[in-house]
């Protein structure tokens, strides 16, 4: 059984919710439930060990949105889920921003509480195997890793990214890879997260930065003019790496033009981010970067949430795009995006193409990017060379392949 020696802690301060809660939920978990924001906190203070914690929005004192900071703090391991009154855009936006991971809503549906529970402890695993893996990242690969950043034992590699209307190439993502003295080249999925967990992410993410907005520009220099590079930006970067400056310092020194960046954060990491951290890219949009959504469709944000958020464009997950030839459910979410998204004026970029017929359905869909081995793996800047016209064509791919600009 999935929830096997879970713990659940339910805190409401109506006791009919409290009761019609912890009743269902006790015989699948071991359940705490309790009628305050403070008596949870004091609780937490002194045991921690609480898998997933359901707390009313709205209470008579502490409110779940004033307890989720605190509850983040006690029991960082613990997934929150938010009951409300009513279903609304909302409401959702600031459960989510809060730090919940999902919410239910009352009158309880009791499938929809069991479901929610079940995804909220599945996400509880996933994050707590992650930071396991990370610190499997004993103190050795944490020196490691360090004096890796501190000697630039790094490569960025970049992908294309192609207008699907024209065939042209119009931009590359940068992607770090480490070159590991013993391991060889390392993946980002190897050490990203252990960055962010020590925070080097910040100098990593910088150098990245750096390394992507210089090639940039020898591409402009060498022909490719308005060529844009895509970097990602990992939440923490935003939180605290004091960005604004961090980008701004970059264009200056490497004469990049701001609307030739974009920056990729991923559809959970907005969801996280405070209005503050909004409000970052807020001005570095005004400056005139481009800020794309990455990974969309794969965190829980519905596409209402878009429409607040200052963003040029969204990436749609590798996931949808896979199936969008296959599965009829998957072609449909595929097409909801694409429209919301044009009516709200943003770009769309389909990452993970592999496939001719993927591609076609994307341009039958007017999806304005797009990102794949179709049109090319990541690749390391300076080896590729320029000997063909920077273009996909796909009726000539048998005498045309494309190449990124020469560098
Ligand atoms: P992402 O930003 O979503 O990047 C796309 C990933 O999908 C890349 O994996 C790319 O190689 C892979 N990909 C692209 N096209 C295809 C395709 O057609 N099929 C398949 N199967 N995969 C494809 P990669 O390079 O391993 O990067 C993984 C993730 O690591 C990135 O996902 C990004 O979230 C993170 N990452 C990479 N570089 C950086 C960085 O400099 N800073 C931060 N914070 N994160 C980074
Ligand atoms: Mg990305
Ligand atoms: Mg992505």
């Amino acid at each position: 059984m999935i929830g096997k020696g879970a713990r659940l802690l339910i805190v409401d301060d109506e006791s009919h919710i409290r009761e019609v809660l912890h009743d269902f939920l006790s015989q699948s978990y071991d359940c705490v439930a309790l009628n305050s924001g403070e008596d949870a906190l004091a609780l937490l203070s002194t045991e921690s060990s609480f898998d997933v914690i359901i707390s009313d929005i709205k209470m008579a004192r502490m409110s779940g949105l004033e307890m989720v900071p605190h509850i983040l703090n006690l029991a960082p391991e613990a997934v929150i889920i938010m009951i409300s009154g009513q279903r609304t855009i909302e409401f959702a936006i600031d459960a989510m921003r809060a730090g919940a991971f999902d919410y239910i809503t009352k009158p309880f549906d009791l499938s929809e509480v069991d479901a929610a529970v079940r995804r909220a402890l599945d996400h509880g695993k996933l994050f707590k195997d992650k930071l396991t893996r990370a610190s499997g990242s004993d103190e050795n690969s944490v020196k490691q890793l360090r004096r890796a950043v501190d000697n630039e034992e790094f490569v960025v590699y970049y992908q294309p990214q192609v207008d699907i209307e024209s065939g042209n190439i119009v931009g590359a993502e940068a992607l770090v890879r480490w070159k590991h003295p013993e391991l060889g080249l390392l993946p980002p999925a190897d050490f990203i997260l252990l960055a962010e967990e020590t925070g080097l992410i910040i100098p990593l993410g910088r150098w990245v930065l750096h390394m992507a907005c210089a090639q940039a520009k020898k591409w402009h220099q060498a022909g490719f003019p308005g060529f844009r590079v895509a970097v990602n930006v990992s939440p923490r970067q935003l939180q605290q790496g004091n960005l604004c400056e961090t980008v701004v310092q970059t264009l200056n020194e490497t004469e990049l033009e701001p609307d030739c960046l974009e920056l990729e954060l991923t559809e959970t990491s907005m969801m996280q981010n405070a209005e503050s951290e909004i409000e970052i890219l807020a001005s570095l949009r005004k400056m005139g970067l481009k800020i794309a959504i990455d990974d969309f469709g794969t965190g829980y944000s519905s596409l209402g949430y878009l429409k607040n958020l200052p963003i040029d464009s969204v990436k749609l997950d590798q996931s949808f795009v896979k199936g969008a030839t296959t599965d009829p459910d998957d072609a449909a979410l595929v097409m909801a995006v694409v429209t919301l998204a044009h009516n709200l004026r943003l770009k769309v970029i389909a990452e993970g193409i592999e496939t001719e017929d993927q591609l076609k359905f994307l341009r039958l869909l007017r999806c304005d990017r797009g990102q794949g081995y179709l049109f090319g793996k990541p690749a390391p800047a300076d080896p590729i060379e320029a000997t063909r016209q920077a273009r996909y064509l796909p009726e000539d791919r048998y005498v045309m392949s494309y190449s990124l600009p020469p560098t």
